[in-house]
């Protein structure tokens, strides 16, 4: 599989102002975004003993896709377990889930087994693990490499935050390269104090630790709301880059409102998850959020 590295870096203005845009979502057309950067580990080393993925989370995951993409490349099976699978799913398989059965991804309902032989990849929901850090790093890497070129000595880095994992060793990386970059991020799963839970079961030294913004309300994840959408929509009218619609809307929504408190330019980091975007639409659409009825969640 040949990766887009480093993934391009573009200027985009929107509402009047300048932006950085760290283009991740081009690393592949099937295997990009922060889990290309999370699952780089598990595609360039070795593994001679290994012969599976084990995984669990939704059945609408992005981190399920890009795990069933690596399984096919690496010629290892995918066995992955949800809690449920939303009858929407079942009975008209789309996005990411459909994807991923066409890879060969084995679904199961209920929970993963405790133990498993040496022949098994483990790997935690989302990606959280330690092995995300190499990808990451080289994230970073190619970050600094860019600011050297353009003589920009200090740039705040923005994304939006699930597990946080991104978020946390994209800001340890920095440190360990010596830059002054800061890292921001929202928490859009869960609340800004599990988020920071979530670093500190990946990394104890809190100096390390990206800043962790508020959100101007609190979302129920995964959940239509017509503002959301209608940000999203505005973004790709006024930048021309499609965003995904659970974590970016958040994210840039989240950024505007703290938009004076930056001490350096910005670069917003596009994570991908566009193919997530079928089944979200289709909440939007379900929902009538689409259609502009208006209800509020
Ligand atoms: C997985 C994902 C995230 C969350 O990443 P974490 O490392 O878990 O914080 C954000 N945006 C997109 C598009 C994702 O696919």
């Amino acid at each position: 599989m040949k990766l887009n590295l480093p993934s391009p870096i573009q200027t985009v203005t929107f509402e009047n102002r300048a932006f950085y845009l760290k283009r991740d979502d081009l690393i592949h057309p099937d295997f990009s975004g922060n889990k290309a950067r999370k699952f780089y580990y598990f595609l360039k080393r070795d593994f001679p003993q290994i012969k599976r993925i084990v995984s669990y989370g939704s059945a609408q995951s992005n981190a399920m896709y890009s795990l069933s993409v690596l399984a096919k490349m690496r010629g290892w099976d995918f066995d992955y377990y949800v809690s449920h699978l939303p009858p929407l799913l079942r009975d008209d398989p789309h996005g990411n889930y459909k994807a991923a059965i066409e890879n060969g991804m084995r679904l199961h309902i209920g929970k993963p087994p405790e133990s498993y032989g040496s022949e098994t990849l483990f790997i935690a929901e989302g990606g959280a693990q330690v092995e995300a850090e190499e990808g990451i790093r080289l994230l970073a890497e190619e970050i600094v490499a860019w600011q050297k070129m353009q003589r920009i000595e200090k740039l705040s880095l923005f994304l939006p935050s699930g597990t946080g994992t991104t978020a946390l060793y994209l800001q340890k990386s920095f440190c360990l390269l010596g830059s002054m970059n800061r890292v921001y991020t929202v928490a859009c799963v869960k609340g800004s104090d599990d988020l920071r839970w979530q670093f500190s079961l990946l990394e104890a030294d809190e100096a390390l630790y990206p800043q962790v913004l508020e959100p101007l309300k609190r979302y129920r994840f995964g959940t239509p709301y017509r503002e959301l959408y209608v940000l999203r929509q505005k973004l790709k009218m006024q930048t021309g880059v499609a965003f995904d619609l659970l974590y970016d809307p958040i994210g840039w929504q989240t950024l505007l409102a703290h938009i004076d408190s930056f001490d350096a330019p910005i670069l917003y980091l596009h994570q991908g998850g566009l193919k997530g975007n079928e089944s979200m639409a289709r909440r939007y659409v379900g929902n009538g959020e689409l259609g502009m009825r208006n209800r509020v969640w």
